[in-house]
């Protein structure tokens, strides 16, 4: 007798393994270099919860460190322009991240290869 399958509405969803060995790490390095205080970053999202642009779209400061920090800089561009450079997360930053400067260098980084 032929088993019917039942829907349940699941799917397989696509893998979201991160190889972190094969992304390229030489933006976030430069990065580094340029603005120090990257690595000061605790993912905390005090920034993006605070942030002016987050008002509007969905920019969030955190995971911008985030994804540079993993090398997956694809379409990072596009979305640190979104940054309005007022400042107000570098008020707030418990760790003293320089997040306006930050966000300039990351820009700079992503156009010319290097800050
Ligand atoms: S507030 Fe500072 S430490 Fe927290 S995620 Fe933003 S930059 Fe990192
Ligand atoms: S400087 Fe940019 S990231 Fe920081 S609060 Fe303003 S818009 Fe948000």
């Amino acid at each position: 007798m032929e088993r019917k399958s039942i829907n349940f509405g699941y799917a397989i969803v696509q893998d979201r393994q991160i190889d972190f060995d094969a992304n390229k790490h030489e933006i976030c390095r430069a990065v580094a270099v340029a603005e120090p205080t990257l690595n000061l970053c605790i993912s905390c999202g005090t920034c993006a919860a605070t942030c002016s642009a987050g008002l509007f779209t969905d920019f969030s400061l955190r995971k911008v460190i985030l994804l540079l920090k993993r090398g997956e800089t694809e379409g990072l561009l596009k979305e640190v322009s979104k940054c309005m450079l007022c400042g107000k997360c570098q008020l707030v930053c418990p760790r003293n991240v320089s997040t306006r400067n930050l966000v300039i260098q990351i820009s700079k980084a992503l156009i010319n290869g290097k800050p």
